[in-house]
């Protein structure tokens, strides 16, 4: 029913809509930009964010009412602005990166929890048994502590309560957060890490948007230089806000361990493992200000932030920046956005910079802060080749004599091997003797990876498993089926019959899946529980562990193989952390690195750890092609259930390319994997000069050919995958 009105609101709903949607703000509603409010669209209500209030004077054209201002808080103007900015960005619909924001917000209420407290009344008998529970219950707690604290059974506590000594009380769990102090004492810094702490804060203390890239190998002290930029940001304003953005859940416990042990307080954690209530306190608390750190994954960067300083992006080279389903994004590259945003600084730490980010250093647009040796005695590991063709693995396996001879010698003095292999599973690909068939998914373009723990073959694409037949569902033959190369489980398996008195332990996303299995797993290591570790990219990051001194990679040539345009850095930048685990503390490590092809540019410069080198030679080609960061790539994914109709939007798509000069536009061609859950799949790719409005190209184009219900096109800006 319309209504007499005074201001129209413009609200942003969380829906693939083009825009926000006008509608009339009902007498006394006072809105304010950025309120969270119920409107309704079609035959539903909708939770959105007004994102513009004007005058409603002299419309004429009826508007709906909103139906209902919400309590839960305001997105600042920061956020929104952000919000908007990433949609045009990514050429998307402002409701993805809002249904992103609004996600805590979302997130179920915490309940009250139960929790046991003494009475201060005299139980009418006293045992031991409820002496201790009564010593151990100086502050409420839940019932289930308390008994553990007391060593006690659930029964003596329950005697207590019916004695009335003890009650039962419903608490909401405080929506506190500590508040971190920047006063406490920081470590002591080594000169280079105290000049480096020095310019940063000086820039932080400068104010507004700024970005420093701190480049440090590993072990430097990266992570003690920037707590000192955090300690400074908090120390001058009590409202600011820091965020910390981490590329594994795996590493978030040992930063928020440093960040409490040196601020006296556990900053906020952010990521897909946290329980919905404990989502929703943060998103309030952020907010309302009142959580000062944010330590969390790329996610986090979507929180209401109301005073945001300073972010840090710690380990900014890493792939897992990248989102690459629903809403795309490079988080990294939206951090520096949103910063901008802000009028915040930002921090990118890391030991091998993405090439945008050294670009960015090159030329002066970020601040270049080297660290270039390690805190204390503790020197770079040793690395060198191990020529695959020279001295080959015995058939069936996969460490090579070279390899196998140095772990064993590191496990007779004591110390800590790591195996690396960025593959999950026991194989990669499953054949069969008699006919040759390859198990492939169903709907996939993709091999089934076997994994022997479960007994199943995963398409990990899509998450599709079955378990593995007993004869061939292609000819029929029985005991056919083998496994080909390795995955990490074969690698223990092998190490295991090679080192059977060894402690040897998994860390891959199958045998980590939260953060707190990877906090086990991480003090196991430290505490020198576990011998040789076989590890994915989980574990290769960013830990620290005092006994390891031998990294063995495994396959080094894995990532060269696919040819993408990122493959080399990427493999560098893999190995040379990978590399960097090898050595801390006193003791010296080593990295032996097996592969095929010694000769390769990649392998020659992680031997020789050029960095510098190998950088210098990747930019030239990256120039001479005019790829990035020389140019600007995004790739357009056209799928569909039918191919003919996928066909015919891909011709029409390509029949509407408008000429714009600077632009290069390939395709449509069958993406490498050309079926996906049953939709078959097309590309383009686009490259153009640094100059153009990409975004602008892409909106205009894809808005030029109709798309047929049944296809979805997905633009990813600066893709990573290219498949
Ligand atoms: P990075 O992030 O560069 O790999 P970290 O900050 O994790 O390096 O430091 C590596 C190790 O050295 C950590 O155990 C850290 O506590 C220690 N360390 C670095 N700098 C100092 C310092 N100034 N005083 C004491 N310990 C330090």
């Amino acid at each position: 029913m319309p209504v007499a009105m005074a201001r129209i609101a413009s609200v942003l709903l969380p829906l693939p809509l083009p825009e926000a949607f006008d509608y009339a703000e009902p007498e006394g509603m006072n809105l304010q930009v950025g309120d969270q409010v119920v409107a309704p669209l079609g035959p539903r209500r909708w939770i959105g964010v007004v994102s513009a209030l004007r005058d409603g004077e002299g419309h004429n054209r009826p508007l709906k009412p909103i139906l209902e201002r919400r309590e839960e808080a305001r997105l600042p103007p920061g956020t929104l602005a952000f919000l908007q900015w990433a949609a045009r960005y990514a050429v998307e619909a402002p409701g993805l990166p809002l249904v992103m924001a609004l996600r805590g917000a979302r997130a179920p209420k915490p309940k009250p929890e139960r929790l046991i407290a003494a009475t201060g009344a005299a139980p009418s008998r006293l045992t031991p048994a409820r002496t201790r529970v009564l010593e151990a219950a100086l502050e409420p707690m839940p019932a289930a502590a308390l008994a553990t604290a007391a060593g006690v059974s659930a029964g003596v506590i329950k005697g207590l309560i019916d004695d009335g000594a003890l009650e039962a009380r419903l608490v909401m769990p405080p929506n506190r957060f500590d508040p971190p102090d920047p006063s406490l004492p920081g470590a002591v810094l080594n000169p280079s890490q105290a000049a480096a702490a020095k310019a940063l804060t000086g820039m932080i203390a400068e104010g507004g948007f700024q970005v420093a890239l701190l480049d440090g190998i590993t072990g430097s002290g990266k992570t003690e230089v920037y707590l000192e930029a955090v300690a400074g940001v908090l120390a001058a304003e009590p409202d600011a806000q820091v965020l910390v953005l981490l590329p594994e859940i795996a590493l978030t416990q040992a930063v928020i361990a440093r960040f409490t042990e040196r601020f006296g307080a556990a900053p906020a954690e952010w990521h897909s493992g946290i329980a919905s209530p404990k989502r929703r306190r943060v998103w309030e608390a952020v907010a309302a200000g009142e959580c000062r750190i944010v330590v969390g994954a790329r996610s986090a960067l979507f929180l209401p932030f109301k005073g945001l300083r300073l972010i840090v992006v710690d380990e900014e080279h890493d792939g897992s920046y990248k989102q690459e389903e629903g809403f795309i994004y490079q988080a990294r590259d939206l951090a520096v956005a949103r910063a901008k945003i802000e009028g915040a600084a930002v921090v990118l730490a890391s030991a091998t910079p993405s090439l945008e980010s050294l670009w960015n250093a090159e030329t002066g647009r970020y601040r270049w802060l080297r660290l270039a040796a390690r805190h204390g005695v503790a020197v770079l590991p040793e690395v060198s080749l191990i020529d695959m063709r020279e001295t080959p693995p015995d058939p069936g396996r996969w460490l090579s004599p070279p390899l196998v001879r140095a772990m064993a010698e590191t496990y007779g003095r004591g110390e800590q091997s790591l195996l690396f292999l960025n593959r999950r599973g026991y194989a990669p690909l499953v054949l069969c003797r008699a006919c040759g068939e390859r198990m492939t998914a169903p709907d996939t373009d993709s091999w089934l990876v076997e994994h022997r723990y479960t007994g199943r073959l995963v398409c990990h694409l899509t998450g599709f498993s079955m378990p593995k037949p007993d004869k061939c569902p292609h000819c029929g033959a029985a005991d056919s089926l083998v496994s080909i190369g390795p995955g990490v489980e074969r690698v223990e398996e092998e190490a295991r019959e090679r080192f059977p008195d060894a402690r040897i332990a998994v860390f891959s996303s199958d045998t980590i899946f939260d953060a707190e299995a990877a906090r086990r797993m991480v003090q196991a290591m430290e505490e020198g529980q576990i011998d040789i570790l076989v590890a994915t990219q989980a574990a290769a990051k960013g830990h620290n562990f005092p006994d390891l001194t031998l990294v063995g990679v495994v396959d080094a040539d894995l990532g060269l193989r696919g040819g993408d345009l990122r493959a080399a850095e990427r493999t560098y930048q893999l190995l040379a952390q990978a590399s960097g685990r090898a050595g801390r503390h006193d003791r010296p490590g080593r990295a032996l690195l097996q592969t095929y092809a010694p000769e390769h540019p990649v392998m020659q410069a992680l031997a020789a750890q050029d960095r510098d080198a190998f950088v210098a030679a990747e930019m030239a080609a990256r120039e001479l092609s005019g790829l990035p960061p020389f140019g600007r790539l995004a790739a357009i994914i056209a799928s569909g259930p039918d191919a003919a109709v996928l066909e015919a939007y891909v011709r029409a798509l390509a029949a509407a390319t408008p000429n714009a000069p600077g632009v290069e536009v390939y395709g449509p061609a069958d993406a490498p994997l050309g079926l996906i859950r049953g939709r078959r799949r097309k590309r383009f790719l686009v490259r153009a000069d640094r100059s153009v409005d990409l975004q602008g190209f892409l909106a205009a184009w894809k808005a030029r050919a109709r798309v047929p219900s049944s296809v979805r096109v997905t633009v990813d800006v600066d893709p990573y995958s290219f498949l």
